[in-house]
């Protein structure tokens, strides 16, 4: 059983391009960064810890999530971890990582989750001693991302495997996207109240320009509509009461599509 114990970490949110996030964690078994945008706001938050970096995990091939990898590769040591996968799309590769992958031992030690349907090998990585969670493009803070090489079922079989984790893990996903899927949200489950109070919350953060990231797994679960597509309640607000979970979840994404 391994105990969090986040006084360990600290982990810092870079925005990217114009919407993206990459992330670095610092343990003290060095710093790591998730995914590669663009190399240089990467750099400029490493420079300003005077940090260097030695190891860049990616999530899965989407340019806008390893497009900076030569360059980080130029300017540090580090190792480029990717899922076996994509492998043959992640050019920059020096670890092919399967799922179920753990890395090292003790403190900074990460999991590797498969969690397909944006892509088919996106993979997460998971820090049970940070209770953190870099979804990228799988789960996203009020949303998930769109379908575009898996099924609807293979997206609900990830987002229902993610819900078996613990309720205090931060979910750290790949773009602010916040605010439009909220306006979804909205739509499809309007008279949630934790949802109500949730939007004010982020219409405030987004108005000072601050991310809505991380977000902690207990609020998703009451916000999330893509995390809720089993209950009793969001299938009445569908219509949908006699429907399978999967059938639910992809009514959800096809409306989140055209919305
Ligand atoms: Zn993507
Ligand atoms: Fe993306």
């Amino acid at each position: 059983m391994i105990m969090p114990d986040k006084t360990l970490f600290e982990i810092i949110t870079v925005p990217c391009l114009s919407d993206n996030y990459a992330y670095i964690v610092k343990s003290p078994d060095g710093v790591a960064i998730i995914d590669a945008p663009e190399a240089a706001p990467i750099i400029a938050a490493l420079d300003a810890r005077g940090w260097e970096a030695d190891t860049l995990l990616i999530t899965h091939h989407h340019h806008d999530h390893h497009g900076g990898t030569r360059a980080l590769r130029d300017r540090y040591k580090l190792k480029v971890f990717g899922p076996r996968a994509e492998a043959d799309r992640l050019p920059d590769l020096d670890v092919a990582v399967d799922p179920g992958f753990e890395s090292g031992s003790g403190v900074g030690r990460y999991q590797v989750l498969h969690v397909p349907g944006h892509t088919l090998g996106h993979i997460a990585y998971y820090y049970p001693e940070a209770s953190a969670l870099f979804s990228a493009d799988s789960l996203m803070v009020m949303g998930c991302g769109r379908l575009f090489e898996g099924t609807a079922a293979q997206m609900w079989n990830t987002l229902d495997m993610l819900l078996n984790l613990p309720d205090e893990t931060q979910i750290y996903s790949g773009h602010e996207y916040t605010a439009s899927n909220m306006r979804f949200a909205l739509s499809v489950d309007p008279d949630n109240t934790t949802l109500q109070t949730r939007a004010a919350e982020v219409e405030a953060l987004r108005a000072k320009g601050q991310p809505t990231v991380p977000a902690r797994l207990d609020l998703e679960k009451k916000t999330n509509p893509f995390l809720r597509a089993s209950l009793a309640e969001m299938k009445r607000a569908l219509g949908m009461v006699d429907a399978t979970d999967a059938q639910v979840f992809a009514e959800l994404r096809r409306r989140k599509d055209t919305f």
